[in-house]
């Protein structure tokens, strides 16, 4: 097996009430775990078992891209939730989010607006550009930013799978309570 699954730096009940354990061991331990078996049987044999991850989704499509790129997100996903994290961006990423976006609480209703108007299955980002401006795109599906030359920064899954166990059809709730577990000294370090 090429690529491991990471094994997450908090307890499955960690981010509760924002996220149940419930919902962390179905996520992270049956949806991400079968894109990246799926992944890795897919490439198995091929060209693309000698590239890294980021390759594999800039230079594939259909199946293959889906489940790299999912693989991708959701270890990406993961690892920017950290209970006792730091709860607002500091430094040349707070400055960038003021310089783009008008204010952090600004920036926080774009992006919430972002995800609760894709239509269907996708994930919402905030990525940067070479010149460190700031993005919110919405991707659909498996999307991801490095397929437009952006870097991603953060990014909120809104599949149903990663919200329907403890809100139901409430999305907007989902994406809001994520602002409490997100450490945005992690989102700092992605960003320098
Ligand atoms: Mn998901």
């Amino acid at each position: 097996m090429k690529f491991i699954q990471p094994k997450l730096p908090f307890a499955p009940d960690a981010l509760a009430p924002a996220i149940s354990a419930r919902t962390v061991e179905v996520h992270y331990g049956k949806h991400e775990k079968a894109y990246i078996d799926t992944l890795n049987s897919l490439i198995e044999g091929t060209p693309f078992a000698d590239m890294s991850l980021e390759q594999i989704i800039c230079e594939s499509d259909g199946k293959l891209f889906n489940n790299a790129s999912q693989a991708w997100n959701h270890i990406f996903y993961f690892f920017q939730f950290f209970p006792e994290g730091c709860k607002a961006p500091s430094g040349k990423l707070a400055e960038a989010i003021d310089r783009d976006f008008g204010s952090f609480d600004e920036f926080k209703k774009k992006f919430e607006e972002a995800g609760t108007t894709l239509f269907g299955s996708g994930w919402v980002w905030l990525s940067a550009d070479t010149d460190g401006r700031l993005f919110i795109t919405q991707g659909g599906n498996a999307g991801n930013p490095l397929t437009e030359n952006l870097r991603p920064l953060l990014t909120f899954d809104v599949w149903e799978h990663a919200y329907y166990l403890d809100y139901e059809n409430r999305r907007a709730e989902y994406l809001h309570n994520l602002w409490e577990i997100v450490d945005w000294d992690i989102i700092g370090m992605r960003y320098e």
